[in-house]
């Protein structure tokens, strides 16, 4: 029999090649010996530098998964680059093909120029969602809206957007790529959303039970008025274990959480990119300290520019003493770490002594927030994550908000407030939350077969 096989294409970030990858592991669980899996790598944008040990080891650990890279290529816009690496795909199903019967090729939502070559060759195409269900509905509306509405969300400071399923999501917090109508990417991103529905299926890194609304609203086909909804597979969630073990285990914020009483310390990680002017940092760290809790607070190299939060290098090295407040490490050395650029997120959070999560709401920290069933103070920075923020907040009710000031800082006094919230024993807010995301995390473990529906599909 002709080998079957199956091949995955990421988008490059070293966080969509991660979740890209579980899903592949995944699928070599449910079928062992059935279908091989090959993952096209991009080479020469967004790539961390630890990508090729990476890569190395789930190729040693996973016999069925092998990896093709492609030459690289030098330019500076993300999608662009993107585009530039059509005919990479194209050469290489064209040589898949002469050994293997190519039973589905799956992208992530920003390689949609290669659904077109793929149909040419007549492989069905599905897509691998890295985000969840709300951020789906919001990519499946947004031709609808972009109908509806005219000029750029940037501007639009008074109009509320009607996502279905969603509460409604001021203009300005429409995913960040969108957001102003003259630039280039807001075109692209509309025809990935038309292309969303012209695919075979659409694989979301979500659990109907975690966004119940959102997956009904999609379901009932209120999210593509014009067009026939593809089928949806909630295969998640995917939670990654990509951190090297022996660097996780030796980081000293573990040895440390050992040190401190169950559920006490509130974790601040803002994912593998979100970073703050110096004067966030300076207010985040005097809120810890008026909070009076425990904490963990992994940051980031500031930069100053108010409408960029992110920064793209994820572990430069970063002067601690001369961004804290002047005697902030004295006054809380006996119950705060602050740690540079990096901690063992999935870890961390699995540890017994966290009891609270501060997060920019990407989505994988949402997952592994919820299966860890810490509950989250949502702070959303760039790219789909005020709409995460929308959903968390007053969907799923996992998190509570932090609201910024007319100047764009959250000041001590909000993320005060909103950590006691979060973490005081007395707090019912607290409490509320702390239940709710026990039962996510109940209904995240039980498994799920929706993965198996798929591949009889695809390998019938
Ligand atoms: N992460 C981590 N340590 C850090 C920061 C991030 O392990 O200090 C991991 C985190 O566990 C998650 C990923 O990086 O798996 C970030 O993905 P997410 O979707 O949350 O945000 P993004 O970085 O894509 O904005």
């Amino acid at each position: 029999m002709e080998n079957e096989t199956i091949v995955l294409y990421p988008s490059p970030g070293i966080g969509h090649v991660w979740s890209m990858v579980e899903l592949a592991k995944l699928i070599q669980r449910r079928q062992p010996d059935k279908v091989s899996i090959t993952i096209l790598i991009t080479n020469g944008f967004m790539d961390s530098p630890s990508l090729l040990s990476y890569l190395h080891r789930i190729t040693l650990s996973h016999s069925s998964i092998s990896f093709r890279r492609f030459p690289s290529i030098s330019v500076a816009d993300f999608l662009e680059f993107i585009r530039l690496n059509d005919p990479n795909v194209r050469q290489s199903l064209l040589e898949i093909s002469n050994t293997s019967s190519i039973k589905a090729l799956i992208i992530d939502f920003f390689c949609t120029s290669a659904l077109p070559i793929a149909a040419h060759l007549q492989i069905p195409v599905y897509y691998y969602f890295t985000s969840g269900a709300s951020a789906l509905a919001a990519y499946l509306y947004f031709p609808t809206i972009h109908k509806q509405v005219s000029g750029s969300f940037r501007d639009l400071t008074t109009t509320d957007i009607n996502i279905p399923s969603l509460p409604p999501l001021p203009a300005s917090h429409m995913p960040e790529p969108i957001l102003d109508r003259a630039d280039p990417a807001y075109e692209a991103i509309l025809s990935f959303c038309l292309s969303l529905p012209k695919s075979d299926g659409i694989l979301v890194n979500s659990f109907p039970e975690l966004e119940t609304a959102s997956v009904k609203a999609i379901a009932d086909g209120l999210c593509t008025p014009d067009v026939t909804t593809p089928p949806i597979y909630y295969v998640g969630p995917l939670i990654s274990t990509a951190i090297d073990e022996s660097e996780a285990i030796q980081h000293k914020c573990l040895s440390w959480l050992n040190e401190q009483p169950t559920k006490s310390v509130v974790f601040l990680c803002f994912g593998s990119r979100g970073s703050f002017s110096s004067a966030q940092l300076k207010e985040i760290a005097f809120g810890l300290e008026r909070s009076g809790h425990r904490f963990l607070w992994v940051v980031k190299q500031p930069q100053e520019n108010k409408t960029n939060k992110q920064i793209h290098e994820s572990k430069l090295s970063v002067d601690l003493d001369e961004l804290m407040p002047e005697g902030f490490f004295e006054r809380t050395k006996d119950r705060g770490l602050v740690v540079e650029s990096w901690a063992p997120q999935v870890e961390v959070l699995n540890h017994e002594s966290v009891g609270g999560f501060v997060t920019h709401c990407g989505w994988n920290s949402v997952l592994e927030a919820t299966v860890a069933g810490v509950p989250m103070v949502a702070w959303p920075l760039y790219a789909e994550q005020h709409v995460n923020r929308v959903a968390m907040v007053e969907n799923m009710k996992v998190a509570i908000t932090v609201e910024e000031g007319d100047d764009g800082i959250v000041s001590r006094f909000e993320l005060e407030k909103r950590v006691k919230e979060l973490m005081d024993s007395d707090s019912e807010i607290g409490r509320r939350l702390r239940e709710t995301i026990e039962k996510m995390k109940e209904s995240a473990l039980a498994s799920s077969t929706v993965v198996d529906d798929f591949l009889n599909l695809i390998l019938s």
